[in-house]
């Protein structure tokens, strides 16, 4: 600590499962600092006692963050040194941080990372899905309906898509996932770096059969879900405009409207549900 300098605030990512997994420069850190604040001081506390670091905490959950937030940036101000960690992986990363960030960055006060696990790094890597370009869709809402608005908003997402979930949710998921996305190639990352690491890799279908099959899904999971499939002139495929134009198409040759729709469907590689809700929902976009 200097007189009349801002400390800065460390951002240290901790292990996922698997101690081994911490930094030399995390572990540092963590014993150089004035304080780490932590989502469950409790939690930390048995990490820090692992590798013998004695240094005090502080709680920074979602319930306080804002109060805690102003705290441990007066704290900053003052010239002490902060680490931010989350139970496990980075912090920030589906994981309180946020608001202590903007508020130091707007008290000028130092802000450094110390990178290392993030569970949707570790399933990436190892899913065999394309990891050039990704999108990080974090949890999905609890609710049903919201989940399957959320699902259809991602359906043209051209990029692999990753998801955290929650084992009580898994199965839901992922079958609504087959309905939405269509019978795409996943993949159901468990237990990353743990005893019982599992990495399952199939199509939607059959993931969703798979964990129909188990009574209860148990711990950490990451899914996993290839973008929408580009066409054969390069674009991204199944947008519901281009859709309802094969559909229209369809129609021309003489097919009926449902047989049309279900042959688009076929094509686009989704169910005939999801096909039809797609249209509507382009419909009613159109009326408004
Ligand atoms: N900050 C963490 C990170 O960097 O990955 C994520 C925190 S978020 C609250 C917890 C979710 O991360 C879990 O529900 C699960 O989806 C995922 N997760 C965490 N640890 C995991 C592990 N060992 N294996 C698979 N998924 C994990």
């Amino acid at each position: 600590m200097r007189l009349g300098m801002a400390g800065t605030l460390y951002l240290v990512a901790t292990p996922i499962g698997n101690l081994e997994d911490i930094s030399q420069r995390a572990l540092r850190t963590l014993r150089e600092v004035d304080v780490v604040a932590c989502e469950d001081t409790r939690h930390t506390r048995v990490l820090l006692n692992h590798f013998g670091i004695k240094t005090p905490t502080v709680s920074y959950h979602e319930h306080n963050e804002r109060s805690r937030a102003e705290e441990l940036c007066r704290d900053l101000e003052a010239g002490k040194s902060v680490a931010l960690v989350s139970d496990a992986g980075t912090p920030l990363i589906s994981d309180p941080g946020f608001r202590i960030v903007q508020a130091a960055i707007e008290r000028r006060i130092p802000v450094v990372p110390i990178p290392g696990a993030a569970a949707f790094i570790a399933a990436l890597i190892a899913s065999g899905l394309p990891s050039d370009q990704f999108f990080f869709a974090g949890f999905l809402p609890p609710r049903a309906n919201e989940r399957r608005k959320r699902l259809e908003e991602l359906h043209n997402v051209p990029a692999t898509i990753v998801f955290y979930e929650a084992p009580h949710r898994i199965a839901a998921t992922v079958k609504t996932a087959a309905e939405v996305l269509g019978n795409r190639q996943a993949v159901l990352a468990r237990e990353l770096t743990k005893l019982h690491e599992e990495i399952l890799r199939g199509g939607l279908d059959e993931l969703a059969r798979r964990l129909s099959e188990q009574e209860k899904p148990r711990g950490e999971m990451v899914l996993i879900v290839s973008g929408a499939a580009p066409d054969s002139a390069g674009e991204t495929r199944s947008s519901s405009r281009d859709l309802g134009e094969r559909v229209n198409e369809l129609e021309s040759t003489g097919l009926d409207a449902k047989t049309a729709l279900k042959q688009a469907a076929r094509e686009f590689g989704m169910k005939r549900a999801e096909a039809y809700r797609l249209l509507v929902a382009q419909k009613n976009r159109r009326i408004k």
